[in-house]
Order: structure tokens, then sequence, then C-alpha cells
């Protein structure tokens, strides 16, 4: 059955200078094998600063950003129009032997991350290809879907790459939208888990959703007790720091605090280069991580926790599409508890 889709759709685009546009634009068509979302909510992610200031290159402007995406196919030929969706942002082949062993965004034949290098879901549709979809169950909301479907994978794929043992203590550094799901899907995993924070409100809620302990650093400099702290608050070092914030002090914490076999797990950064020296990590085997995203099968995951209670989606503030900009700078301001959402009423 088809549904009436508009001519145009409202969009919000990166332009010239790190700048965003709010713009009309005409609903794009839909390639064979791919379907029309219409999306009923996007996650404003730490990333989109990223773009902003030039970190990442989009690949071609204006570009609509937002990668982390829920909705409804309209219009599918398939004949599952009005189904719930999270749309999977990396468009992978599916049958390379990264895709073969859950590192999909690694993809050898990849087309690119929606929300990054195609358009993404700061607009009232987004095209996907079928294989794209994942199904979302009646029981999670589709603003929880789309915030799962970047910090709730991403989290997922970083505690299953660290290989985290019941019991060991660890740190994430970090409570902003990735980090509050790190938390949940490490203590889940088994870890002991210290939140770090710059909020005691952020660490109220990371201890409600199952961090052992939080441990306040509001500045730079307070970062240099980190490694004492936590020992002291967890018994022994720590066998894996989290590391979602990414500047010199604490990324320099982050490895005096693991214990001798440790590892290092990166996923969140800023322009600030790593400067470590080789030997301080050979002394102690200490291990460099990296994680960025996640596989299909970490997003099915997380949604299946959702679904079951068992990983909470935290949002901070719901706003329409003219609401963005605000919700980006309340990022860079760092005042996000959770993680905020654009939602789409029209229609
Ligand atoms: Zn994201
Ligand atoms: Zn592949």
């Amino acid at each position: 059955m088809a549904v009436s889709v508009p001519a145009l759709m409202k969009v919000a685009e990166l332009v010239e200078d790190g700048a965003l546009r709010l713009a009309e634009r005409p609903v794009p068509r839909v390639p064979d094998g791919w379907s029309l979302i219409r999306v009923r909510a996007a996650g404003v992610c730490g990333t989109e600063l990223h773009f902003l200031e030039g970190l990442l290159d989009p690949m071609g402007i204006p570009r609509v950003l937002g990668h982390e995406v829920a909705g409804e196919v309209t219009g599918a030929r398939t004949g599952s129009s009005g189904s719930r969706v999270a749309v999977y942002n990396v468009m992978n082949c599916g049958s390379c032997r990264y895709c073969n062993t859950n590192r999909d965004r690694l993809c050898a034949h990849s087309l690119g991350m929606i929300g990054f290098t195609a358009d993404g879901g700061f607009a009232e549709y987004v095209v996907v290809p079928e294989r794209n979809l994942v199904p979302v169950p009646g029981s999670v909301s589709l603003e929880a879907a789309a915030v799962l479907a970047c910090s709730g994978m991403t989290a997922v794929h970083a505690v299953r790459l660290a290989g985290l043992g019941i019991g060991d203590p660890v740190v994430v550094n970090g409570i902003g939208g990735v980090g509050l799901m790190l938390v949940q899907v490490a203590a889940l995993a088994g870890a002991t888990v210290l939140a770090v924070a710059d909020e005691t409100a952020k660490l109220d809620l990371a201890q409600n959703l199952g961090a052992r302990a939080g441990l306040l650093i509001d500045d730079p400099e307070g970062y240099e007790t980190l490694p004492e702290e936590a020992i002291r608050m967890m018994g022994r070092a720590p066998d894996v720091f989290f590391e979602t914030v990414g500047t010199r002090e604490t990324m320099r914490a982050g490895f005096g605090c693991l214990a001798p076999g440790g590892s290092f797990v990166q996923i969140g950064y800023t322009s600030q280069p790593l400067d470590i020296h080789p030997g301080a990590l050979i002394k102690n085997e200490l291990r460099i991580l990296t994680s960025a995203a996640g596989s299909r099968n970490d997003l099915e995951t997380a949604i299946a926790l959702a679904s079951q209670d068992r990983l909470a989606v935290v949002i901070a503030n719901r706003t329409d599409l003219d609401g963005l900009p605000e919700a980006i700078q309340s990022l860079r301001d760092r005042h996000v508890l959770g993680r905020n959402v654009i939602r789409y009423e029209s229609g």
C-alpha cells in the first residue's frame, strides 16, 4: 500500500565553515533495494561537534547529519510499510571478512555511513539500504531506538572488544550518552564499574544504572590523582579504561591507572593527540584498543537488552529540528544528561 509522501521535507544541513542551516529539500528518490524512512527520532551525538569543528569530513556539503535514527518504513515495495525500525548507519556489504567477524564498520566494500558521508536523519525522511533496517519491538520507543542506534551499539561493541572478565574493575571516563551506555553494558558483562564525570548529576545517574562508584573530576588537573583514587575506590588498579573524553590529561590518566596487562579503550577523542612513550606501554604490556560505532549485531543486541529492560536509554531533552543548534550547544557546554533527541511530529 502506497503512503502519500510530500514532495518537500525539512532538513538541517551542514554547510560551509561548520555552520548548520535549516532548509527544504525534495524528499529523496528511493533506489532499488533501499527504503524511504519517515524519521521519528534522531539523537544528537558528540560526533556532530567533530563535523562542525572540521575534525571529520562529510565527503561533500551540504550534508544532512544525524546518524542515530529511528522511524517508520514508508511506501516500501516489500509491503512492510509502517514498520518501526532503527537505522543501522554503517552501509556495509554483509559478506566480507570484516562483516563476517562482527566488524561491519571496517567493511572492505563500504558505501560509507548514514549521517556521516551520506545524508542522515536530521530530516523528515531518509533513504536507507533495506539491509540496514533493524526492527524495533513495541516495548522500545523510537526515541530510545534512535539513541541505541549509536551510543547503545557503540557501547556493546567497545565492551565486546575489551573482553571484560567477571568482577574486573573498569573505569568509564566521561558520562555522556556513550559513557552512560558503557556503564550499563560493562556492568551487564560482569565488570565492577567506576564512573568518572565532571558533574555529580551525571555520576548519580551512572550509579543508578549500574556503576559501583562515582568520582567527580571537574578540572583537567583533577585527573592527576585519578590513578590513586581509582585504586582507593576499587581496591586495585583497573583492567580496562574506557575513554570517551580524549584530552591529553584524561588519556594520560587512563594509561597511568591501568593494572599490568590492562587495556586502554579509545572511543571519544578531541583534536588533542595521544602522546605516550612506548616504554610506558611495554613495561606492563598495556594494550591500546580503539572502538568506533559497532556492527549490526551489536545494535540488535542493544535493542534486545533495552526491550528486556536491562539497558536504559536516558533522554535529556526533546526538541524539533529548529532546536538542533541549541541541542548542539548544550553538548558543547557538556551539560547533557544522557542524549538530546530531535523528534518529528508533523504529518
Ligand atoms: Zn553518534
Ligand atoms: Zn563487508
